[in-house]
């Protein structure tokens, strides 16, 4: 890479991020494309948010990713939302058009863009979603504004519940046509049933993660059937130990390394208008 003085900088803000694959990632698609822009991450506590944004204006910054703690701390400091954005509350990717800095979540679209790359579209779809966290609430307003005909949230009755019942209230209000309701995750029966109506299992719970790794949400393999497409968020391990089980039961399964790649590279388009070699880059960060 060639770093001169008229070199764009783009980057990643939030805590940790020593082990981020952004940087490679982006790096490899200017270098493909022959921009002149370098991407670097930086390490930032959700209370410097503020100054972080503050510098992305004084520095002209063009983009930036963010990441946990900073998703939602960053809002107050932009200027406008996508409403996608604005109905979760959450950013993780910020575009700087002449100084003006837009708030977007591409989780959403990462997710739905990755069923594409499988030959599945969210329209028409029953759908039933594990957890209602931050990657789950990008999920199911995405898959909303496409088209899903129904969306059937289960979470713990954890710390996250309230949050997620009221989350899921603004979701149904931007999404009116979708049916969106939520049960109880510990309710098996209900969860059964759920499924067996269902066109696609997703899970967006922390489960299948470190230290879940050998977890499952659905610990009766007789649930999956082959027409069930079956989805993860979580990306380490790349195959968790559900989308193991629901391959071996004939399941199409998406990983969430797929997902990772395609919020990416909708990020990537917003920045630069071009579209990433998403195959290359699953190959890169394979290595
Ligand atoms: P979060 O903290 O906002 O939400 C966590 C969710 O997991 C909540 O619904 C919580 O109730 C549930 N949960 C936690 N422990 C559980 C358990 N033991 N059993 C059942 N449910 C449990 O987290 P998040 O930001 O939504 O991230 C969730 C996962 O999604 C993480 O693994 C994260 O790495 C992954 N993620 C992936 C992508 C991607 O692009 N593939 C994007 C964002 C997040």
């Amino acid at each position: 890479m060639h770093i001169s003085g008229t070199t764009t900088m783009l980057g990643l803000i939030g805590t940790p991020v020593e082990h981020s694959k952004s940087p490679a990632m982006y790096n490899y698609c200017f270098a493909k494309y022959g921009l002149d822009c370098a991407y670097l991450a930086f390490d930032v506590p959700k209370e410097k948010s503020g100054e972080a944004v503050q510098a992305i204006r004084t520095l002209n910054i063009k983009g930036a990713n963010v990441t946990m703690p900073c998703k939602n701390a960053v809002i107050p400091y932009l200027d406008k939302l996508t409403p996608v954005a604005e109905a979760i509350q959450a950013v993780n990717t910020i575009v700087n058009d002449n100084g003006v800095l837009t708030g977007h979540i591409t989780d959403g679209c990462g997710y739905t863009l990755n069923l594409r790359a499988h030959g599945v579209e969210a329209a028409g779809k029953k759908i039933v979603l594990l957890g209602g966290g931050g990657a789950a609430s990008a999920i199911a307003i995405q898959a909303a504004l496409e088209g899903a005909k129904e969306i059937t949230v289960f979470n713990l009755k954890d710390s996250f519940w309230d949050r997620v019942q009221a989350g899921l209230e603004k979701i149904s209000k931007a999404a009116p046509e979708c049916k969106i309701t939520l049960h109880n995750l510990e309710n098996r029966e209900e969860l059964k049933a759920a499924i067996d109506e269902s066109d696609i299992l997703s899970n967006a719970t922390r489960v299948g993660m470190a230290p879940y790794e050998e977890q499952s949400n659905i610990t009766d393999l007789s649930w999956f059937r082959p027409e069930l497409v079956v989805t993860d968020v979580v990306y380490s391990p790349t195959e968790t130990k559900m989308l193991r089980e629901a391959k071996a039961a004939g399941c199409k399964t998406c990983d969430g390394l797929g997902m990772l790649l395609w919020q990416g590279a909708e990020a990537f388009r917003l920045y630069s208008g071009l579209e990433m070699p998403v195959e290359e880059i699953r190959e890169l960060l394979y290595k």
